[in-house]
């Protein structure tokens, strides 16, 4: 340690010292010796932002589950001086910055530079409520060409003010910032982010940007709402798909109040499954088309992260929302094409159909030769192609058989 930096310790350490015989309050005292080791070891002053507001406020509240991130668990165990941290005493650390309570902070995360030489970094703000609480991130368009959900972070993360927040919100409004520019699902390599999780600083591009994602945002939370909308040429009805089997997800995912939540075990490489890895309830939320803006999915989607805020003792939304009625199911089958051609859709999104009922047919070019195709069981449509040109096998209708 320099000279300098031996000064610095001594002048912080003397302040908190001397805070500590003004307040009689523990977590003023902690937030000192904590504000001053991490002003110390991290070593960018400019870039430390502890007011005295957060200091006179405990970050998180006992008992809660925090992550702090690898550079701040480094900096602590790095510290001669070490004192133990009191369990929910983690301040709000993300890039290297500290988060004041009370407080909205923008931050652009570096990711990797493009070939021009433009450095392309993961745009995140965070609301740090004054008042302790749990941590929600909000993400959208893991998958470049889902819109929806860019939509609905932004009204929230517009309407919400910190002062009025309690505990944290972590919004990321596009994480693949590649397939967005290009209006793709995809990474510039073909790689689907979704299948990338937890990610190697290491690896591939999709594998860094998903490890930035997990060491920055997702591990610094105690739950996550994770915003998509159908592929491209395929629609999907407002619905929530998370781990049903597990009793607080299931809690959660009643919360946020969709149409319909669905059972859907995890995938590998998707963010839920390595959420779930650090349990980490998290939902999936999936609504509308790709590349547009639907007006119902995104407003189911907000009225649903604020009833989830509501539930989680975070936020007490403005104005009282619709009470919701949720469907919920444990089996859903897409209905295929039985054969090429073009697709004549006879019912719509929502609906309830009857087993073996009629979903529309398939004719050639010319209307010749028609297909009936008929759902194999009762439920509601929950998403369907939107193409009406379609090949043998292509997956047209979804059907959600309902409790
Ligand atoms: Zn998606």
């Amino acid at each position: 340690m320099s000279l300098g930096k031996i000064l610095a310790c001594s002048l912080i350490f003397a302040w908190g010292a001397r805070r500590l015989g003004k307040d009689h309050g523990q977590s003023q005292a902690w937030g000192s010796l904590q504000g001053g080791i991490l002003t110390i070891f991290m070593g960018i002053p400019g870039r430390i932002r502890y007011s005295d507001t957060n200091l006179n406020t405990p970050v998180s509240q006992p008992g809660m589950v925090t992550h702090p991130s690898a550079d701040l668990q480094r900096v602590v165990a790095d510290s001669p001086r070490r004192a133990p941290s009191p369990p929910g005493m983690t301040p709000l650390v993300i890039g290297g910055e500290i988060i004041p309570p009370g407080k909205r902070v923008r931050l652009d995360l570096p990711v990797a530079r493009l070939p021009t030489g433009t450095m392309m970094s993961l745009p995140v703000t965070i609301l740090n409520g004054k008042k302790p609480g749990v941590r929600l991130w909000l993400s959208a368009a893991i998958h470049g060409d889902e819109l929806n959900g860019v939509d609905i972070i932004r009204r929230v993360v517009q309407a919400v003010k910190p002062h009025r927040l309690r505990g944290s919100l972590i919004a990321v409004p596009v994480v693949n910032i590649f397939g967005l520019l290009e209006q793709s699902r995809y990474l510039p390599d073909r790689r689907d982010l979704n299948r990338s999780f937890p990610g190697s600083g290491r690896g591939s591009l999709a594998s860094r940007l998903a490890f930035l994602f997990m060491k920055e945002v997702v591990s610094q939370c105690t739950h996550g709402i994770d915003l998509h909308t159908a592929a491209l040429h395929r629609v999907n009805l407002p619905q929530v798909r998370a781990d049903l089997e597990d009793p607080a997800t299931y809690a959660f995912a009643q919360a946020f109040g969709a149409p319909i939540m669905i059972h859907a075990s995890h995938r590998d490489g998707s963010l839920r499954q390595a959420a779930a890895k650090r349990k980490i309830s998290t939902l999936l939320y999936e609504a509308g088309e790709a590349l547009r803006f639907d007006a119902e999915a995104i407003a189911r989607g907000v009225e649903g992260i604020y009833r989830v805020m509501d539930y989680l003792d975070m936020y007490t939304p403005p104005d009282s929302l619709p009470t919701p009625t949720t469907l919920e199911s444990r089996e859903t089958r897409w209905v295929r094409a039985s054969r090429g051609g073009l697709w004549h859709r006879s019912i719509e999104l929502g609906e309830v159909v009857k087993g073996r009922q009629s979903l529309g047919f398939i004719t050639d070019t010319f209307g010749d030769k028609p297909v009936k195709i008929h759902s194999p069981i009762a439920g509601v449509v929950v998403g369907h192609c939107q193409n009406p040109l379609v090949n043998q096998g292509d997956a047209l209708v979804h059907v959600a058989r309902v409790e």
